[in-house]
């Protein structure tokens, strides 16, 4: 036979974000009373008026390809709303939707990257950078920042990981897992970098609406380098959308030809009826808000409740919905995921599938019931203590 099997692929590691979550699904469906806080995905329906819209839509035969990816509305919605919120300020043809804020980043890997190319991941990262980058046959390179200074973003610490292969620096901001959102310094330190060594960079801004205590700051605001900064943003997670599959991406006109001609030839355009609630998520400000602020009483509950506990701590995160925790004690940090689905039947993530290096943190969502987080918290203290 002769046998198939992309050489990148079989290099690949299975999402552990979302091995975890299905093993912590599996194991509710088999009535094991599994608390999961593994997955990344609010626990709230998507908002009425958004599904209201979808429905009026397919009703009224909005079944079609969609020219040029997205509909009008929504092309001119999300300009909108970048120069509303974020002051990046675009031509709507410097947009793509994609389905989810996922495909917006393996299209810009697929599109923008070569083979001998090194990609820095500012880390702890989200679990899918390195894979997509593998996959467009470019290097990752970790870039691991310390708790103990805040994960502080500096331009010495970019310079010290730059070679001459770097192409791309991928930040995501607020930070799944740490929760960390870049403060003006680390975008001063973002734009003097860019300067000095004329690199692109993405910021993954996925939570930008999930933020505690202060607004959030989009890099790509800064006309100066706005053209070396690749934004992606999304629908999942600040509209609860997860399932709808929407998240969109912005950069130069030049990388958006380059990403277009990837989508022409996978993607052709996302479902033309779920667009039209795209278009009203987009001024759902009230919803969004309560939201927030639930997802703001969930993390301080659930911080103080575990840092209360002997040899466990936890700092407040500025955003996002993840809790990126230590654990004394432990062998490594798949050691203390695997305790605490066997010993508390809690579900988390091992922190060193976010930081190549990491021997002792996990990361749990906080995106779950009040009851859900009460009865982790519970259950952990129990576990720790009888260890
Ligand atoms: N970026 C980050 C940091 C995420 O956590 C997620 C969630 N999976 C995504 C991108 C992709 O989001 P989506 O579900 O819209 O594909
Ligand atoms: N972003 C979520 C997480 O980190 C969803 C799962 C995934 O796509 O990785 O858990």
């Amino acid at each position: 036979m002769r046998e198939l099997g992309n050489n990148y692929v079989k290099s690949l590691k299975e999402s552990a974000t979302l091995k975890m979550n299905d093993k912590a699904k599996k194991m509710i469906r088999d009535s094991i009373d599994v608390v999961n806080l593994a997955g990344g995905e609010p626990n709230f329906d998507t908002p009425k008026k958004i599904k209201d819209a979808t429905i009026q839509a397919l009703n009224e035969g909005k079944t079609h390809y969609v020219a040029s990816g997205m509909i009008p509305e929504l092309r001119q919605g999300i300009t909108e709303k970048l120069q509303r919120e974020n002051k990046i300020t675009i031509d709507p043809s410097q947009l793509i939707l994609t389905p989810g804020g996922k495909y917006s980043l393996f299209l810009c890997m697929q599109a923008l990257l070569n083979p001998e190319d090194e990609v820095i991941i500012v880390a702890p990262a989200w679990v899918s950078y390195e894979s997509m980058i593998t996959l467009s046959g470019a290097t990752p390179v970790f870039l691991e920042l310390s708790e103990e200074d805040n994960f502080t973003l500096t331009k010495e610490k970019l310079l010290s990981v730059t070679t001459e292969h770097t192409k791309l620096v991928i930040v995501c901001s607020p930070s799944n897992p740490t929760g960390h959102d870049l403060s003006k310094d680390e975008l001063d330190a973002l734009e003097a970098y860019i300067l000095e060594t004329k690199i692109h960079v993405l910021v993954d801004e996925m939570y930008e609406h999930i933020i505690y205590g202060h607004k959030h700051t989009s890099l790509a605001a800064r006309k100066n380098i706005q053209d070396y900064v690749i934004s992606v943003f999304g629908f999942s997670k600040g509209y609860a959308m997860t399932g709808w599959r929407m998240g969109y991406i912005t950069a130069s006109k030049e990388n958006i030809e380059y990403m277009n001609k990837v989508y022409s030839h996978s993607i052709t355009c996302v479902n033309q009826f779920i667009q039209y609630g795209g278009v009203v998520a987009l001024n759902c400000y009230d919803d969004i808000e309560r939201m927030r602020q639930a997802y703001q009483r969930r993390r301080d509950f659930f911080i103080s409740g575990l840092n209360a506990i002997d040899g466990v701590e936890a700092s407040n995160p500025d955003g996002a919905f993840y809790a990126w925790v230590k654990f004394d004690g432990f062998q490594d940090s798949d050691a203390i995921s695997d305790f605490l689905l066997e010993n508390a039947h809690v579900a988390s993530v091992s922190g060193k599938a976010f930081s190549p290096s990491d021997t002792n943190h996990v990361r749990f969502s906080f995106a779950a019931s009040d009851e859900e987080l009460e009865k982790a918290v519970t259950r952990i203290k129990q576990a720790i203590e009888n260890r």
